[in-house]
């Protein structure tokens, strides 16, 4: 998973876009990177790995600067973990002139369509990763099929089957495209200025989510079409290329657990769909009693807004038992399962006294292999609870994303392999629910524009050496 930002038209857009990376940061937090065209013409890239305030720091901002800005936080999912494999990408083109690139998503015919270019055209390869692809790909239709860049973009955008949300920087414009599916966000503001400080008058600005709008002062007009392509040029309206729409597969995890609660995306606010979630969880539990001894806890912050919801629902109190330390890493990509477990408790600790004698209801957003909620309810037990009730804000994950989400192989999915009694006892857990797929949808204001892949195994692309995963009834 990965965020992308664009700024077009603005003196130091490159801050722009820095803070804009910062708002997304939470959709990766390996590498990140800009590129920026200056004054002169030239098209410069900086990029690390790390975090955008450990990378884009202000000195490095002050030396690459110019109106015209894109730049990329990566979470990887394809492709090793090195700063050649960071984004954006610049890719040379014949006349001397190159251009740069950033993607969000997962390329489903990556192997293919590289092999092409690599065994049939001679074009070489500096990383592993799909943003170089969609950038040669372009480079390739533009230099040897001689096309206008916004046809090569078109072009690319039919040979590539999975998940891209991109932007790029050809001369002194700016592209913004999604695929025909639109599997991940993409969301365009607006920047005026009422004539006050020495700021231009109008700006443009893309990101993969909504929530970074706010930083940067910029309104959110709207999101990208599936299957459009939108230019940004100087002293013009933002115009349409094309769209070339195919049936909407939006990313239902974007909402149960990637995007952040103050993002608007596919139609919705993301707090509320999770609490919606919490309360048709809530409507289906019918069989713990009510007592001034039951409480609601999430595990922070992912299932804060669906434990929410939960409570107000039940009518039943809602409390943070669990502390989150803000300070610990990523531990869902650590590599092996000792570590998984350590970070786990690295990560949250029970308040003192606070469990004794309780009968907990527990809301996670989801449970994919059960390292944070095996640790978790094992940690709440001993911090006193009578009782431990799981509640989960998903549908069972049964199925790995090939469309940009870092889901483990369908072998390290609890899900898929325990039945609901099976993981119930490995969690040490009084009871499990999970929200039903059904019930999920029912929640959505248009619940057939998405992939549900990962819950019903119903893949729109599957790579070649794909194996439908065994379905388990409950
Ligand atoms: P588990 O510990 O069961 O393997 O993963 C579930 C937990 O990790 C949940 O608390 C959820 O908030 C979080 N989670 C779910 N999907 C992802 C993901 O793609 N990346 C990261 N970093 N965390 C995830
Ligand atoms: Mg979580």
């Amino acid at each position: 998973m990965c965020g992308i930002a664009g700024v077009f038209n603005v003196a130091n857009a490159q801050n722009l876009v820095a803070n804009i990376l910062f708002s997304i940061q939470h959709r990766g937090q390996e590498s990140c990177g800009i590129s920026v065209r200056t004054e002169s013409g030239n098209v410069l890239t900086y990029k690390g790995m790390g975090l955008v305030k450990h990378v884009l720091l202000p000195q490095i901002l002050e030396k690459y600067s110019g109106k015209i800005a894109i730049g990329h936080v990566r979470y990887p999912t394809a492709g090793k973990s090195n700063v050649v494999n960071s984004q954006p990408h610049s890719i040379e083109l014949a006349e001397g002139a190159h251009m740069s690139v950033c993607s969000n998503g997962d390329i489903i015919n990556y192997s293919e369509l590289r092999n092409e270019l690599e065994t049939e055209h001679g074009f070489t390869f500096k990383s592993d990763n799909d943003g170089e692809l969609i950038g040669r790909l372009i480079a390739f239709h533009h230099v040897v099929h001689k096309k206008p860049i916004a046809e090569a973009i078109f072009e690319t955008q039919q040979q590539l089957k999975g998940a891209f949300s991109t932007v790029l920087i050809y001369r002194d414009t700016m592209y913004g495209f999604r695929d025909p599916h639109a599997f991940r966000p993409f969301s365009i503001g607006h920047i005026s200025w009422d004539g006050e400080g020495e700021m231009p008058s109008e700006g443009t600005v893309f990101a993969s989510e909504s929530c970074a709008f706010g930083i940067v002062g910029a309104r959110h007009v709207r999101d990208l079409e599936p299957g459009e392509i939108v230019k940004l040029e100087k002293s013009k309206p933002m115009s349409v290329v094309k769209i070339s729409p195919k049936k909407r597969q939006h990313c239902v995890f974007e909402l149960i657990y990637f995007s952040r609660p103050d993002s608007e995306l596919f139609d919705e606010y993301v707090y509320d769909v999770r609490n919606k979630i919490g309360a048709t969880l809530a409507r289906m539990d019918n069989d713990i009693p009510a007592g001034d001894d039951l409480v609601v806890i999430s595990v922070p912050d992912s299932s804060n807004f669906v434990a929410l919801g939960y409570a107000e629902e039940k009518k039943v109190r809602f409390d943070m038992g669990l502390l989150r330390n803000h300070y610990v890493g990523r531990t869902f990509t650590r590599p092996d399962q000792a570590q998984r477990d350590e970070g786990v408790r690295q990560k949250f600790n029970p308040l003192p006294g606070f469990f004794k004698g309780k009968r907990v209801i527990l809301v996670d957003d989801s449970i994919v292999r059960g390292t944070t909620l095996k640790k978790i309810v094992s940690m709440v037990r001993g911090a006193g609870a009578k009782e431990i009730h799981v509640r989960i804000g998903s549908p069972r994950v049964i199925g790995s994303c090939y469309y940009g989400i870092d889901t483990p192989t369908s072998n390290e999915l609890i899900a898929a392999q325990k039945s609901l009694e099976e993981i119930t006892a490995y969690l040490k857990a009084d009871s499990l629910k999970y929200t039903p797929v059904d019930a999920f949808q029912s929640i959505l204001k248009h619940f057939n524009r998405y992939c549900f892949a990962c819950f019903n195994l119903d893949y729109i692309y599957q790579p070649a050496d794909f194996s439908i995963p065994t379905k388990r009834v409950n």
